[in-house]
């Protein structure tokens, strides 16, 4: 693969350049670096019919097949990680290393989703009749990635879809458009044409694609504003839909932790990838016997943990992904400080780029900004509790549902505080860890509908229940 060649889009099978280009900025200088297509409406229409077509075929290939192609494909990327991982650091920030194992792990997530199989129930099996419920494909998908990790994301999406039968057409974001494009390139060597179709633009695009009548489905990860602008848009023609959204997760650390060990990994899941997770710890409630312990040694490892450009050696934080995140941050840590919170802060480096020091906001009221908000972004509100009902509550009180996690050495008061957690998915003594079988849904406004194991599979699929008369 020549990822020094010229960005194009991949419709029916064809490298496709835009007709006008967007600019693709390195989020460690400010500075442009390469040009994406802009991907016009005339495109998008020979897209969604290219995928359209091939739907007619690719519906009909085994079910074996194409899980087999899906996993070639995630074979295939896990392949190119390494030569994939400095392209993805220029556009998306994050240190070399990280980024390979994004690459490495979407390739991986695509053949543990390869392993999945719709089932075939059989409601009744008698003399009299045969009544089974089966899955069938949708039709065209429409998949929407977010910038923060684009090429995760949009396997999340493009591998469950042609599993099912689906046929895709995928936009990743303006801000990180370029290897999602070079990933379309690779698996043409895989897939027949119109199969996987990928498409990049500007602001315009995600729109036209959401209210484009040739879509049976909207697979969307992003921001839950503009989640509610995408069901809209859906709602015109009753496209099937599955929105991943923000997050506010807390976290409950109990007082019989051990906090040397504990402290590391909260702090690996609160500031990994400088934040910009949607399930990343948003909300520290830390039990007030141990709450100076713990906020002394997270103070500790953001001094000893080294932020800048992640082409360099030694860089463990990268800048914010784009200049309106950098901005929606820095004018929450503004408000936050000219309320009079205490903000420990780390160095960041002053240069060009959109960086952004870790940050932890000492025990600030409940019904901050700070807290009520999601960041997306390195600032952790540390918050102090005494009493267990009184921090579930708290916890629960968010409009928010993605994630949560408990830290406890007791197993059994854990459990019992986890599944009082109003979130799709919830940690004990760990964060962060998903895998492609277990179901991951956003409760409240973090979502609609599911990703990820066989639920997420059944998302691009629609079920037929047959009645067979025996007698
Ligand atoms: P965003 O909503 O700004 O953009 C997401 C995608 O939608 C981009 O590709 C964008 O071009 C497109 N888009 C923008 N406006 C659109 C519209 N009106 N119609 C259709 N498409 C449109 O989100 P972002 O800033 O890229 O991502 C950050 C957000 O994503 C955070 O809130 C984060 O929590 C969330 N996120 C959620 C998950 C999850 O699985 N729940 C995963 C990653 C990120």
């Amino acid at each position: 693969m020549n990822l020094n060649d010229a960005y194009m889009m991949t419709i029916d099978g064809a490298l496709t350049a835009g007709e006008t280009t967007i600019d693709v900025i390195n989020p460690a200088t400010g500075a442009v670096f390469a040009a994406a297509p802009d991907c016009s409406k005339a495109q998008l229409d020979a897209a969604v019919e290219a995928a359209g077509r091939a739907f007619r075929t690719w519906r009909k290939t085994p079910i074996a097949e194409r899980q087999a192609l899906v996993a070639k494909a995630g074979d295939l990327l896990i392949a190119n990680a390494d030569e994939m991982a400095r392209l993805l650091t220029r556009e998306q920030g994050r240190p070399v290393d990280a980024a390979k194992i994004e690459i490495a792990r979407a390739g991986a997530w695509m053949k543990g989703v390869a392993e999945l199989t719709p089932p075939v129930h059989v409601l009744e099996d008698s003399p009299v009749q045969l009544v089974e419920v089966r899955y069938m494909p949708l039709g065209v998908v429409c998949a929407i990635a977010p910038w923060n990790f684009p090429v995760s994301q949009s396997m999340w999406k493009a591998a469950p879809a042609l599993v099912a039968g689906n046929t895709v057409v995928l936009k990743p974001s303006p801000f990180t458009p370029l290897c999602t494009l070079k990933i379309g390139e690779l698996f043409q060597s895989i897939f027949p044409p119109g199969v996987l179709n990928v498409i990049s633009g500007g602001d315009a695009l995600g729109p036209m694609m959401t209210s484009h009548p040739g879509f049976a489905k909207i697979s969307f990860t992003g921001s839950t504003a503009t989640g509610k602008s995408v069901m809209e848009s859906a709602s015109k023609d009753l496209k099937r839909l599955t929105l991943e959204l923000g997050g506010n997760d807390a976290a409950i650390v109990l007082p019989d932790v051990d906090l040397d060990a504990v402290a590391p990994k909260i702090f690996f899941g609160a500031f990994y990838n400088s934040a910009q997770i949607c399930v990343a710890t948003k909300r520290l409630y830390v039990h007030e016997d141990i709450y100076d312990g713990l906020r002394d040694r997270l103070v500790a490892i953001a001094n000893a943990t080294k932020m800048g450009d992640g082409a360099e050696q030694g860089v463990m934080l990268g800048p914010i992904q784009n200049k309106r995140q950098f901005d929606r941050v820095m004018a929450l840590l503004d408000e936050a400080r000219k309320s009079g919170l205490v903000l420990l802060q780390s160095a960041a480096p002053a240069t060009g780029g959109y960086f952004v020091p870790v940050t932890i906001v000492d025990n600030p009221p409940e019904d901050s900004r700070v807290v009520r908000e999601e960041a997306f972004g390195p600032i952790l509100p540390m918050l102090k509790f005494s009493n267990i009902d009184d921090v579930i509550d708290r916890a629960n009180a968010s409009e928010y549902g993605l994630g949560g996690s408990v830290w406890s050495k007791d197993a059994d008061k854990a459990m019992e505080i986890a599944r009082r957690m109003e979130t799709g998915t919830v940690w004990i003594n760990q964060n962060l860890s998903l895998r492609p079988d277990a179901p991951f849904a956003g409760h409240k406004h973090s979502g609609f509908g599911v990703e990820n194991g066989l639920e997420g599979l059944l998302e691009y699929m629609a079920p037929q229940a047959v009645h067979v008369a025996r007698s």
